[in-house]
């Protein structure tokens, strides 16, 4: 086909098309350490999940057992709260029961109100922790809050721990917002409300690890969190604070809601952001429904971040929507099983068949999309749809492999899926 003559380019020459992917952003380091474990954030290191508990932290037991779910789903990091002499003094029992079962996880402790009292009061509880998080919204009033914060830096250097300084729209420093306040009063341009928080945020973390800094704390030990509910404000803040410091981020949604709602909120924050590079540790902040596992947090984390190409932790399973062509939910639960045993399989898997996890998985509906869906998969099945013949082909390396029939193709494609695994990832353990 000639060149169109009005000069338009032909739709055949190939403009460039240039390829997304999450922006770099090379912030401070931090080193957070338990045993032999050492979580690093930010710097080079890979975009970390982390959870909270939401035991009574008196409870040594439960919260033991909370934390190594959690560890196991996938929390690199494991916060929980320190509020009570009580709790403080169940922390390195905590610890010792986690050790015992070899969950090396670093635990955060969280700090509210009384924390620079039971840091210093209980030097066993500050030991046992890798981080503590201190909220300079909640250290204290007047003189008292310099004094307060500075006796929980003070334990931080001396325990040789990391600290995440993070900031809460809910628990905002009301002194610093007030001054705010009043000088964009005096202003002869004031800025909105708005403004002015997103502006008290910001500088009271800021101005809190200035201040920690001069205590002694190691800058690469500060790590920053503004975390509000809004997703547009939160993008906001984290704008403003990565372009005014290179310290490691804590990113978050606080109070995201529940289910889908807080999912989606999250997700979409979380994403924006990750792929701007901001955030070097994550924390999805859902309220559980009845019943729900506390894990579910880190499920979604770890779906942001793979979902963005950031890591990678499972084998993904494409799965068509479905529509009129589909009248039957036989590919729904085949997808479903697919997933639920990839996931099963996965502690076994990761340890024995290195790479496991980059595994691409396809079942499709139909004859639509369903070939070509699965030829990009490493391993992929498409379904016969309403009116099709009964015949399901599957594909594995972009190649029609084999054809399956009659009721039991379920089990035959997980048969396919182990053998594919096994030869394909076995290799590399084989090789070591
Ligand atoms: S692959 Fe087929 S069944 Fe699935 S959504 Fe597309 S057209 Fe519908």
């Amino acid at each position: 086909m000639n060149a169109p003559e009005n000069g338009a380019a032909s739709p055949f020459m190939l403009q460039p098309i240039a390829a997304a992917a999450p922006a770099q952003r090379r912030t401070r380091q931090a080193q957070v350490r338990w045993a032999n474990r050492v979580v690093t954030i930010g710097g080079d290191a890979p975009v970390r999940v982390q959870s909270m508990t939401n035991t009574d932290t008196v409870d040594v037991i439960d919260t033991a057992i909370q934390v190594k779910a959690l560890a196991e789903a996938g929390s690199e990091l494991v916060r929980i709260t320190v509020n009570t002499p009580e709790a403080a003094a169940a922390v390195p029992h905590i610890r010792e029961q986690l050790d015992r079962m070899g969950v090396e996880v670093p635990l955060i402790g969280d700090f509210h109100y009384n924390g620079h009292r039971l840091l210093t009061e209980f030097p066993a509880m500050a030991a046992a922790l890798s981080k503590y998080r201190i909220n300079p919204g909640n250290v204290g009033k007047g003189d008292k809050r310099d004094r307060q914060f500075a006796m929980m830096v003070e334990a931080a250097v001396k325990h040789d721990k990391a600290v995440r300084i993070g900031v809460n729209w809910g628990s905002l420093d009301q002194e610093l917002l007030a001054a705010l306040m009043d000088e964009n009063a005096r202003s002869s341009e004031p800025a909105d409300a708005k403004q002015v928080m997103y502006q008290a945020l910001v500088q009271s973390a800021l101005g809190s690890a200035a201040y920690a800094r001069e205590l002694g704390l190691d800058a690469n030990q500060i790590i920053i969190s503004c975390k509000v509910s809004g997703v547009q404000d939160l993008i906001s803040v984290y704008r403003a604070l990565a372009a005014r410091s290179d310290y490691a981020l804590h990113l978050g949604l606080t109070e995201a809601g529940m289910g889908t709602k807080g999912t989606v909120a999250s997700a979409t924050a979380l994403g924006v952001l990750l792929q701007e590079g901001i955030g070097d540790t994550i924390r999805v902040s859902l309220t559980p429904q009845p019943g729900e596992a506390r894990t579910q947090e880190v499920a979604v984390a770890l779906e942001v971040l793979q979902s963005l190409g950031l890591r990678t932790f499972n084998p993904s399973v494409t799965a068509c929507p479905g529509c009129g062509r589909t009248t039957s939910t036989t590919f729904q639960e085949l997808a479903k099983q697919i997933d639920d045993f990839l996931r099963a399989q996965m502690p076994v898997w990761k340890s024995r068949y290195p790479g496991v996890e980059n595994l691409k998985v396809a079942v499709m509906g139909c004859i639509v999309n369903g070939p070509g869906e699965s030829k990009h998969a490493d391993i992929g099945i498409s379904l016969p749809g309403t009116g099709e013949a009964p015949a399901a082909p599957v594909f594995i390396d972009g190649e029609k492999a084999m054809t399956l029939r009659g009721e039991g193709i379920a089990a035959e494609f997980h048969k396919i899926v182990e053998r594919y695994i096994e030869k394909r990832f076995g290799a590399a353990t084989a090789s070591h």
